[in-house]
């Protein structure tokens, strides 16, 4: 398979803010050349004067590429998009007036400022969003952090209680992963170990959540699955990796499992008990020879010795 952009989540998220920042920047530095234009009277600059110049700025191209697909196709985008489109022709009208005429009037200058932080508020957000999305994934596998986890595990906890609809949480650790490292070097242990973080989040289901736990290791979270269930999706995805040839850079291939140890989110077990639960099934899947699921079962308490 060919190794995907470890991040590519991440680094997506940082190319939208990066833009917005940018077509921030670029409102910016039309405003103060209008106002330069406007107090000396100097003919403006072309592209100030042109209506309809959204189209024609960095921000409009960048945008007009990628619009259709998520997460630009999204509603707040478009607002984006039609308070810089506004803001430039409503400045492109003013430039005009400005140069022509002896002055423009004060709610017409008004408006062009209320226009102008109404972009910059919405544009702010937008750009806060993302960056919080990007803090919230772990920039070598793309998977969500630890701290995330912490965090939707107590929500997956109330939810279930109040539900009363099971939930399961997995514990994968790639089999024998140190061998990888030792055979191919470090620098295709990451990218292989982005791969898996990858076929993990690819392969299970859309409402399903992986995290990075520690260093080879991911927590799964399976909302509205009994363990029956969470164990035949977990096998799938087992199955698929284990088949799955993982690319090194030098034409090289590597195979490789993964183990899986599942339990119930039960609601009334403290949080690091349940991680503890998958831990020890994970625990018994390594001793059962690997590349296989296994679930927690409680352990049989020791038979009575004296016997009464
Ligand atoms: P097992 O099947 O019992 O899980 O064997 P293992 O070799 O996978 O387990 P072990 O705990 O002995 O080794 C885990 C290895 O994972 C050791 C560590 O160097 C490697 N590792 C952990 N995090 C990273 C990482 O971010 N990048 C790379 N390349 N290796 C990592
Ligand atoms: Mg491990
Ligand atoms: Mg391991």
């Amino acid at each position: 398979m060919v190794i995907p952009d470890a991040a590519s989540h991440r680094s997506r998220h940082e190319a939208i803010v990066n833009a917005i920042e940018k077509a921030v920047r670029g409102v910016d530095d039309r405003l103060q050349r209008f106002h330069r234009s406007a107090v000396s009277k100097v003919k403006p600059d072309g592209d100030l004067l042109q209506m309809g110049s959204h189209g024609a700025s960095e921000f409009g191209a960048w945008y007009e590429e990628r619009r259709r697909n998520p997460p630009l196709d999204q509603p707040a985008f478009e607002t984006l998009v039609a308070l810089h489109e506004a803001l430039l022709n409503h400045l492109a009208l003013l430039a005009e007036r400005a140069w022509k005429s002896d002055k423009v009037p004060v709610e017409e200058y008004d408006a062009l400022l209320e226009k102008v932080s109404a972009f910059h508020d919405h544009a702010q957000r937008l750009a806060k969003a993302f960056q919080a999305a990007i803090s919230d994934i772990d920039p070598l596998t793309g998977a969500q952090t630890r701290q995330v986890m912490q965090r939707d595990l107590k929500r997956e906890i109330v939810r279930a209680r109040r539900s009363g609809s099971p939930a399961c949480i997995a514990l994968a650790d790639i089999d024998h992963f140190k061998a990888i490292n030792d055979t191919y070097g470090h620098g295709v242990g990451d990218r292989v170990l982005a791969s898996v973080s990858t076929a993990l989040i690819d392969n299970l289901r859309p409402y399903d959540s992986v995290y990075r736990y520690g260093g080879e290791e991911f927590l799964i979270c399976l909302p509205d699955t009994g363990p029956e269930e969470a164990r035949r999706v977990l096998d799938r995805v087992r199955a698929r990796i284990a088949k799955e040839e993982f690319g090194a850079d030098d034409g090289r291939t590597v195979e490789l499992t993964v183990s899986f140890g599942l339990t119930m989110l039960n609601p009334r077990r403290p949080i690091p008990e349940l991680v503890e639960r998958a831990d020890k099934a994970l625990y018994t899947a390594k001793q059962e020879g690997r590349n296989r699921v296994v679930v927690w079962r409680a352990e049989k308490p020791a038979p009575n010795a004296g016997g009464g």
